[in-house]
């Protein structure tokens, strides 16, 4: 069964990694990363959502500090714009590379038509999504540069605060009602993602900036890599009123695989079950119904579960669900037709 994933780190992993190992290894694998194209197609992941994420210093040692029993990060320093929009080129370029080397192994989509032809024909299926949007200047000019060059998903911030809104830190346990949501810009650029059809990303808001852009936006509510708050009380994690919410919305949630996010005890740890995912799963049927849910790895960006290993474990996954009662047709609207139905709601093209 064809996967599409609601969000990866792959490509901050090749940029940081500047040799020429990382940039091929992607392409012909034998790497330790979570994605690379032979695991993808090993493990069925037939596309998703490119993240570019500007990293701040202090994401070393992040997982280090989130494998504690209870943590509580400051956030890092705003990111001057400059370095944001440097980063975000390098990392748009790294994609457009990988595109052209790959002998159409993998195909930049700009609608969910392309999405479809990529994954008909097994080319994997990127969609540029911005993780920090600190390329971006209060003005939105860059916003119209990044879409001509393929944009169609952005999260204003990640966690870390910036012009456009204050994110929620990395607390445990915590509620994700951490402090003021968005500014000014921010309220212009969800206007104008509703203009141009950018899907916006609540996954790293918090819960102040989760409800004004639930208040200001008309299109469905998305959050690309989040869990369940009543199972993991973890701030970056939804309430039943944040899901109820986006279930209005006909929108949808994305399970994060990364384990400090599923764990009852809030920790990073690779030794999770696959069956504390099905209980996230669970509680989000529950919410948002079938059509709401579906899967956001954060491959190459977490810790995620050993049963799972890397894009190659996703059968895997898929295989525990079916054995705990979900049904082909369920299984196929997790694994990718409720990510390209939204998608579908929610671009212009
Ligand atoms: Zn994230």
């Amino acid at each position: 069964m064809k996967v599409f994933d609601g969000h990866n780190d792959a490509l901050l992993r090749i940029y940081l990694d500047p040799t020429p190992s990382a940039f091929d290894a992607f392409l012909a694998g034998g790497s330790n990363a979570h994605i690379d194209l032979p695991k993808a197609r090993a493990g069925g992941l037939a596309g998703g959502l490119f993240a570019i994420f500007p990293p701040s210093p202090m994401n070393g040692d992040m997982f280090d500090r989130m494998s504690a029993a209870g943590y509580d990060l400051a956030l890092p320093e705003p990111l001057a714009h400059p370095f944001g929009a440097d980063c975000t080129i390098a990392m748009t370029s790294i994609l457009m590379r990988l595109e052209a080397a790959s002998a159409g192994g993998l195909t930049i989509c700009r609608s969910v038509a392309e999405i479809e032809a990529a994954m008909a024909r097994d080319s994997l299926a990127a969609v540029l999504h911005i993780e920090g949007a600190e390329a971006i200047d209060p003005d939105l000019r860059m916003l119209d540069v990044l879409f001509a060059a393929g944009l169609r998903s952005i999260g204003m911030v990640w966690s870390r605060h910036n012009h456009f809104a204050h994110g929620v830190p990395m607390r445990f346990p915590s509620s994700p009602d951490t402090g003021a949501g968005l500014l000014e810009p921010g309220r212009r650029l969800v206007a104008r993602c509703n203009e141009l059809g950018i899907l916006l990303d609540l996954s790293h808001l918090n819960e102040r900036g989760f409800w004004e852009v639930a208040e200001l936006s008309d299109a469905p509510l998305v959050a690309t890599h989040s869990n369940v708050h009543r199972l993991c009380t973890v701030s970056r994690n939804l309430t039943d009123a944040q899901l109820d919410a986006v279930a209005r919305s006909r929108g949808v949630v994305g399970l994060n695989f990364a384990t400090a996010f599923l764990r009852e005890d809030g920790r990073m740890d690779a030794d999770t079950p696959l069956d504390t995912m099905r209980r996230h799963l669970d509680a989000m049927l529950e919410r948002l119904g079938e059509d709401g849910v579906a899967l956001g790895s954060d491959f190459d960006g977490a810790t995620i579960p050993n049963a799972i290993g890397s894009a190659e474990g996703l059968p895997g996954l898929l295989h525990h669900l079916a054995s705990a009662g979900y049904g082909d047709a369920l299984l196929e609207k997790i694994a990718h037709r409720n990510w390209l139905s939204v998608l579908g709601r929610t671009w212009k093209s």
